[in-house]
């Protein structure tokens, strides 16, 4: 049976899962949701000994029911391949009382791999599907991971342009090494003199604008998004969490049926919507940790039923969760006000309005699969101490918020239930705040003098993407203020 997509905020609009990925955000600013959430055909056991790449076609296909298995497939063999530098594409490490499973085996070593490198076939694929012509411009708003990611799946591939906005002084040293040194002619980067919100803000803004829309299409131009709020990214996000419970079950870690608890350290809110979408379509999952840092908006959210985005903005070392609008949030908004779309579209209204929503009573009641908690910068930085000290593991910033989150967890609640923490990035992602964490004597060295010391204590070898861009010229060097940021894609497309 077809499964269609439906807008958050209008039903009626309603498209194909290949028109969602092509369009990424619904014209009336609602993002695509599955009309029915889907019920896996498999029993997680029936996949124990199949390998990545079989888990992701047997998830997807529940999902994409308008690709063909060809389609999906050759977009999956495309995507996972030695890109990744671990053949388990996301393996997983016992350390401290939890599974990490490690989403940092891509290209530029951040979970954003996983779905942005298969994100650019099944876009093609989609355009093929819907005759679509025109050259897709893909316009990103990064805090710091995305960007990369997304420019590394869709440099040089035909009929594809990418515009990249990133915060200039909201990003780490190699974050931004990473970005400025992207090859390929059809790839553009910018900083903004701003925040990941106000970057997000904008590009959204010029999705949703009819002028701006009008006259790039009179040139053979049509936007898309690669961000979270991108069904294609959502989808194969699904994927690993299906894998790390069938890799429990292949390693007798738990038994065929056994619940498991997953922690992710949370942003934009895609990845943990992936778990919640795993869990409701038949993954034994019992409760979704949301770990937040300091801006602890989602905690609130979980605490009060009140989100308000009205508050500081905090600059952190976990930097890709530094966010107080976390787009995918509307999805599970959508869920618990019983798919409604009107209800969906009145706290969205209210949250551009006022920057603030409260859910209902029995919206609240639909919350128990969620526990959210936060982990201050000082937390952060123990739980990476502790960890390299119990078993000389290395974790990096974002997924140590979680690390402390799981902490907090199991002392609230004395739950024992086995747990998968999401790690979301590499420690050689964010040397400083990883190295100075582990001991107060690197805290004055530069990221790039780290990456040999971080080398020696972990014994991890040093990946490909750090060991690149020491030697790679810059390509870009674009900065805009915020309201700027439309003639700079007018000019990238030379209009
Ligand atoms: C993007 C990102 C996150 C947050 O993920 P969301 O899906 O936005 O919640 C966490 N950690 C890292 C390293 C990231 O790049």
């Amino acid at each position: 049976m077809d499964l269609h997509y439906v807008s958050t905020r209008d039903r009626s609009n309603r498209v194909t899962a290949s028109q969602a990925i092509l369009k990424g955000l619904a014209s009336d600013g609602g993002l695509y949701v599955p009309e029915h959430l889907p019920e896996f055909e498999f029993k997680p056991e029936d996949l124990v000994g199949k390998t990545y790449q079989e888990i992701a076609y047997e998830v997807m296909r529940h999902f994409l029911t308008d690709f063909t298995e060809e389609e999906l497939k050759t977009c999956i063999k495309r995507a996972y391949d030695s890109k990744f530098d671990s053949t388990e594409i996301a393996p997983m490490t016992y350390a401290q009382g939890a599974y990490y499973l490690e989403l940092f085996h891509g290209r530029t070593i951040a979970f954003k791999d996983m779905a942005l490198s298969i994100l650019p076939h099944l876009m093609l694929a989609s355009a093929r599907k819907n005759g679509a012509d025109r050259e897709i411009v893909i316009l990103t708003a990064t805090s710091g991971d995305t960007g990369k990611a997304a420019m590394a799946g869709f440099a040089d591939v035909k009929g594809t342009r990418i515009i990249v906005f990133y915060p200039k002084d909201g990003v780490s040293a190699i974050q931004e090494r990473q970005m400025l040194t992207q090859t390929g002619n059809n790839t553009h980067v910018v900083g903004i003199h701003g925040n990941f919100d106000q970057a997000q803000s904008g590009v959204k803004r010029m999705f949703n604008d009819p002028a701006l829309n009008a006259r790039i299409r009179e040139k053979g131009f049509q936007f898309s998004s690669a961000n979270s709020i991108n069904i294609g990214r959502l989808v194969p996000q699904i994927v690993y969490y299906v894998y790390a419970y069938v890799k429990l079950l292949e390693n007798e870690k738990i038994a065929a049926g056994e619940k498991i608890n997953i922690v992710v350290p949370t942003g934009n809110f895609g990845n943990i919507l992936a778990a919640y979408y795993a869990k409701r379509a038949g993954i034994p999952i019992a409760r979704l940790i949301c770990a937040s840092n300091e801006n602890r908006v989602l905690y609130d959210f979980f605490l009060t039923g009140i989100y308000n985005k009205n508050r500081p903005f905090q600059v952190t070392t976990s930097p890709s969760m530094d966010i107080l609008i976390s787009s995918n949030l509307e999805r599970l908004i959508y869920e618990i006000a019983g798919e409604s779309d009107v209800t969906d579209a009145r706290l969205m209204e209210a949250l551009t309005r006022d920057g603030r929503y409260e859910i209902t009573d029995q919206m609240r009641q639909k919350l128990g699969d969620f526990y959210g908690n936060y982990a201050d910068e000082g937390q952060t930085a123990q739980a990476i101490k502790d960890i390299y000290e119990a078993c000389g593991y290395v974790i990096d910033t974002h997924t140590a918020v979680a690390a402390s989150v799981y902490g907090k967890y199991k002392a609230d609640t004395a739950d024992e239930t086995k747990t998968v923490i999401a790690s979301t990035a590499s420690p050689y992602k964010f040397l400083h705040d990883v190295m100075a964490a582990i001991d107060p004597k690197y805290a004055n060295a530069a990221d790039f003098d780290l990456i040999e010391p971080l080398s020696e204590i972990s014994g991890l070898p040093v990946p490909r993407a750090v060991s690149e861009i020491l030697t790679a010229p810059i390509r870009h060097d674009t900065v805009c203020d915020v309201d700027q940021m439309d003639d700079v894609v007018c000019k990238a497309l030379g209009l």
